[in-house]
């Protein structure tokens, strides 16, 4: 009986090995990458708004960028100014490791942007570098004055990122992306419409510790201006616990029936967490084809 050589044996093992790695990396690494640029007002609103979802097309080897178009330098109750930007600078950037996304900040002052013309060219300067198939940001519709100019300065770019004369010097998009909304609660002049939703269950405690990372904002400030500061527990690890319970948002009826058409009905009543989004009038407009193109994470009927 002719035995295999051990030696060679071990030659195929390392072989086999070598192959699946690469198809696991094939797997890991679609052939197309989308790449979807999250917009927010402060370094964490775009965590907020899509920090489940960015893990999730992370994870699936999808390209995503936060941009934070204020440094987030006045929002603390005993810091603010450089101080307090560079402490925020360094939070977005640890929020951002951890759900494995970029994360820019464009130094603008917190609580007096504007829809300016010079912030405008910023922000469709920042959609054309990241030459985005997808764009999310917060509506128009929002208590605080510089959550609503985000929502403004991403519509007002959301026509002029395919324009070649303005903002020249950075090439314009060939295809205009689809603009999507993130959920708010805010009623007027009209409610949110959620059009798609995304279920975030698995990767909840991932998107818990990219605001964990903005320990200024989500255990000093927020606590501080909305007077709950007695709540926010001392050890790191008992903040963390706190945390996941205070972020976690009750999933409306409408968000249900979004799951359900994206999930199937049985998979949507399983889901703890979830986020929602709208899409914009404009910029394209998706079919439902290239929703579930664009959201390869909605695929559970
Ligand atoms: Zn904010």
């Amino acid at each position: 009986m002719n035995l295999p050589n051990p030696f060679c044996m071990k030659k195929y093992w390392i072989l086999l090995i070598v192959l699946t790695g690469g198809i696991q990396l094939l797997q890991a690494q679609p052939a197309t990458p989308l790449r979807i640029i999250v917009l927010g007002a402060h370094p964490d609103d775009c965590e907020s708004d899509a920090g489940g979802t960015a893990a999730l097309f992370a994870s699936m080897g999808h390209a995503v960028k936060f941009v934070s178009v204020t440094n987030g330098d006045a929002g603390h109750q005993s810091e603010g100014g450089g101080i307090l930007a560079k402490r925020r600078f360094a939070e977005a950037q640890e929020a951002g490791k951890r759900l494995g996304v970029a994360y820019d900040v464009l130094d603008n002052h917190d609580g007096e942007l504007v829809p300016s013309l010079p912030v405008r060219l910023q922000v469709i300067r920042k959609i054309r570098e990241w030459n985005a198939d997808l764009v999310i940001a917060p509506r128009p519709n929002d208590y605080h004055p510089d959550h609503r100019y985000t929502g403004v300065l991403v519509q007002d770019a959301a026509f002029m990122v395919g324009v070649p004369n303005v903002a020249s010097d950075t090439p314009p998009l060939k295809k205009n992306p689809v603009f999507l909304y993130s959920q708010d609660n805010f009623k007027r002049p009209n409610p949110f419409r959620s059009d798609i939703a995304v279920d975030i269950t698995s990767v909840y405690d991932q998107k818990v510790s990219a605001l964990d990372a903005h320990q200024s904002q989500e255990y000093e400030w927020l606590p501080w201006i909305g007077h709950y500061s007695d709540q926010v527990p001392a050890g790191s690890a008992d903040r963390i616990k706190w945390l996941a319970k205070h972020l976690a948002v009750t999933i409306t009826s409408e968000v249900r029936l979004a799951l359900e058409a994206g999930y199937g009905k049985q998979k949507a009543a399983l889901v703890k967490h979830a986020e929602a989004f709208e899409i914009c009038e404009y910029g394209t407009q998706p079919s439902a084809e290239e929703i579930k193109r664009l959201f390869p994470m909605v695929n559970g009927k």
